[in-house]
């Protein structure tokens, strides 16, 4: 049995962005095994996400933009992101991007295989793949799958289906993505719609929602063709792509280092934000921290403060306004983008401000729901 320096079990979103990393890192030389069942040749998903000046995908972005649109129950308008863009990149483009980069090293191999097992061994991390034995100095891994069921936990999910739809009429203002549009039935979920403009007569319009049960297709399509005979002024218009993806916002507790040869990544290791879903561009900051360890100690353990953990505290009680519907929650999302500038926005989203920036944030929710929450949430922690 061949031993790799590395297996990346999983090569999706985070297990492809963690290769391209070592390719541009003093570990490039490397032997790499990348096991994926699948092939990624289609467009399956869309990411968007907010960036301060260029990232590591800027030149296949599809679009990018300076300012967002929101609707929301007291407050409506277009809001300046100020030195942030929010950009989208087409899953397809990126697997493609990828591919292309690791095309140019021998010492990356990838097979098409199902991953039967993963597990820790003296000697290194095991996998076993239709059958077949691997051995790795640490194994990266994509496809542990979170429980999701566990009751102390908040588990609700974000899940959506999106459609790009190609109109007879001008009806898009390509310079204006629609970030959160809330004039849908709430329902008492947390419900919206998001418009992605890719010129004046084609966007990406998704319908989303925040909860712990799925619809059946037809309740997302509805809810689609509604919108979009009620708010945007088409003409006729065609369905040319379709998107569908659930994405778990839960606080279940979530190990990146379960092993001393195991690292897990992407939504498997923690990297989804619970509170929002954004999970893209988490991943790959945490992707680039894990290269630069392993490049300078010879192991991938990243390192965080013990007083960092207060942002999964906050991700809990928001959870837990949301679960428990404390509040409703168009209200409490426009109070959050109506009294809070977009600077302020996105460094707490991306847990970087400053625990008075924080004070600041909290000051714009009605704070009876929130202590609520908070007191429901230690109670989980301390009794389960
Ligand atoms: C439709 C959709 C849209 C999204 N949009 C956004 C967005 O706009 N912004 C954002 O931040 N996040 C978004 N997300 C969330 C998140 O960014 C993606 O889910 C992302 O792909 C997660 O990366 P990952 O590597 O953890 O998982 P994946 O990209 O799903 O990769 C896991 C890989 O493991 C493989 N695999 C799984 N099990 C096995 C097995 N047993 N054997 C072999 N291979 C296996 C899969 O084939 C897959 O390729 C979206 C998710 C979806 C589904």
């Amino acid at each position: 049995m061949r031993k790799y320096d590395f297996i990346i079990a999983g090569g999706g979103m985070a297990g492809l962005s963690l290769a391209y990393y070592l390719t541009q890192s003093p570990l490039r030389d490397r032997s790499i095994l990348i096991l994926d069942k699948d092939v990624k040749d289609r467009n399956d998903r869309t990411w968007c996400f907010w960036e301060k000046g260029e990232g590591a995908f800027e030149s296949i972005l599809f679009r990018k933009w300076n300012r967002v649109s929101f609707h929301g129950t007291t407050h409506t308008g277009a809001l300046d992101l100020g030195s942030y863009q929010y950009k989208m990149l087409r899953g397809i483009d990126f697997y493609e991007f990828i591919q292309h980069e690791l095309n140019k090293w021998p010492n990356i191999e990838q097979r098409q295989a199902t991953i039967n097992r993963i597990k820790e061994t003296p000697q290194g991390g095991f996998v076993i793949a239709d059958d077949e034995p691997y051995i790795a100095d640490y194994v990266f891994d994509s496809t542990f799958l979170l429980k999701l069921n566990q009751p102390e936990n908040h588990n609700l999910l974000q899940h959506f289906r999106g459609w790009v739809i190609k109109t007879e009429k001008d009806c898009f203002d390509p310079t204006l993505p629609e970030l959160m549009d809330f004039r849908v039935a709430q329902q008492g979920d947390c419900r919206f719609v998001y418009v992605m403009p890719f010129d004046a007569k084609t966007a990406l319009v998704e319908f989303t929602l925040f909860n712990d049960y799925l619809l059946a297709d037809t309740d997302y399509e509805a809810a689609l063709q509604q919108y979009i005979d009620q708010f945007l002024d088409t003409g006729a218009y065609e369905i040319c792509e379709v998107e569908t993806g659930v994405i778990p916002m839960s606080d279940e507790p979530t190990e990146e280092n379960p092993s001393e040869h195991i690292v897990r990544i992407g939504t498997a290791g923690g990297h989804t934000k619970p509170s929002t879903g954004y999970t893209f561009q988490r991943t790959q900051r945490y992707l680039r921290t894990i290269v630069d360890a392993l490049a300078q100690t010879g192991k991938p353990n990243r390192k965080t403060s013990w007083f960092a953990n207060r942002f999964k505290l906050y991700d809990s009680i928001l959870l837990n306004v949301l679960e428990q519907h404390r509040h409703p929650a168009d209200d409490l999302f426009t109070r959050f983008y109506a009294d809070n500038r977009p600077e302020r926005i996105f460094r707490f989203l991306d847990e970087e401000t400053r625990f008075m920036d924080e004070i600041r944030v909290f000051a714009t929710m009605p704070w009876r729901p929130f202590t609520s929450a908070f007191f429901d949430v230690m109670r989980r922690r301390m009794f389960g």
